[in-house]
């Protein structure tokens, strides 16, 4: 894994981010996902609907099915998904069952249980899990320092912990 530094790289990301808020407004966990092709173009983007009652609706689960129905072996081989939170077990197993190419990430899980922790929120019934020990074939690239803050404000948010807006 490495820090992503690339501008390209960083607008998908902050397009991530902004989906993520848009999840948070309509009530539902801040995550957002965007899928690029070979190319750089986006095709596909969504965010958390956790909220509908269905736990397994990350967006990250909804991109690979959506690869699996709309791109060629080899469009889906070379396609990147940029994603504001690290792909959790689920959605890594999807990415790499569908075939899909790299995955760039604005937090990590790592990054992600560490706030949690702090703010006293419960485990999630899934083991957080690093995309590598899921999916070692994929490659994996975050996370993004120019993004930490954002993210973790959009979860305190979510977790109705006071921090300053940074
Ligand atoms: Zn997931």
């Amino acid at each position: 894994m490495s820090d992503v530094t690339g501008e390209a790289e960083l607008r998908y990301l902050r397009r991530c981010v902004e989906l993520a808020a848009e999840a948070l407004d309509a009530g539902d966990e801040p995550f957002g996902s965007v899928l690029v092709d070979g190319d750089g173009t986006v095709h596909a983007e969504d965010r958390n609907r956790v909220a509908s009652g269905d736990s397994t609706r990350h967006p990250e689960f909804a991109l690979a099915r959506w690869a699996a129905e709309n791109l060629t072996v080899s469009e889906r081989a070379t396609a990147t998904v940029y994603t504001s939170g690290e792909h959790c077990p689920m959605c890594a197993a999807a990415h790499a069952w569908v075939g899909l190419g790299r995955i760039v990430y604005a937090a990590s899980s790592e990054q992600l249980t560490g706030w949690l922790t702090e703010w006293g929120v419960p485990a999630s019934p899934v083991a957080p899990l690093p995309v590598a020990a899921v999916a070692p074939g994929v490659t994996v690239e975050g996370p993004a320092p120019e993004l930490t803050a954002q993210v973790r404000a959009l979860h305190a948010r979510l977790h109705g912990v006071a921090e300053d807006a940074s």
